[in-house]
């Protein structure tokens, strides 16, 4: 199935939207400073990057600015040049149909924000959200995994003391910790000073 420009362009937003959710995730679940996969830290995180999305409800005609430019922008363009608007054929204006690709030679209609716009925005949302939760939640888990590997060289070589270091970008503000004496893994909250 060839990918057409348009959904092209919506898979970039979706990505683009996906980074964005990773982001916030990554920032919410360390606000908590358990260590390791938590259901409720998570189902919070993933709540809150549901919550940051709303901001960008402005963008709502944005998977669409393909067909905007397409059936609008370029297709009144063409109209108001005597062409037609579906093809851009060079039309002779008298004749009611385009001999290229036969559509009615009408001015195309005005770009309206339609019921069809508000469900792809909540379809190409729920995309990024799905995939910047997972995907934040992946690179989080990773992180404490190699945490507690580094723990085990740094107790393997002999250390007493307690190992700690920054999680991962975005999240590097919050600390993970191995406290030798409780032989415990905690995490400092991300922004606690
Ligand atoms: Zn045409």
């Amino acid at each position: 199935m060839p990918i057409s420009l348009a959904n092209l362009f919506r898979a970039v937003v979706v990505c683009l939207l996906a980074v964005h959710v990773f982001y916030m995730y990554s920032i919410a679940r360390a606000m908590h400073s358990d260590f390791g996969f938590d259901p409720g830290t998570s189902l919070l995180a993933a709540v809150f990057s549901l919550v940051m999305l709303v901001p960008l409800i402005w963008a709502v005609t944005l998977p669409e600015w393909p067909e905007v430019y397409a059936r609008h922008v370029r297709a009144r363009r063409w109209f108001r040049n005597g062409r037609c608007a579906t093809c851009g054929y060079r039309h002779v204006t008298q004749h009611s149909v385009c001999s290229e690709c036969g559509s009615a030679y009408v001015a195309p209609p005005p770009y309206v924000v339609s019921w069809q716009t508000v469900r792809m925005f909540a379809i190409v949302n729920l995309l990024a959200w799905a995939l910047g939760s997972v995907a934040g939640e992946v690179w989080a888990s990773d992180d404490e995994r190699d945490f507690v590997r580094e723990v085990g060289a740094h107790v393997q070589a002999g250390n007493d003391n307690n190992y700690s270091r920054s999680r991962r970008w975005p999240a590097s503000s919050s600390t993970l910790v191995y406290d030798v004496d409780q032989q415990e893994f905690t995490a400092t909250r991300t922004y606690q000073q």
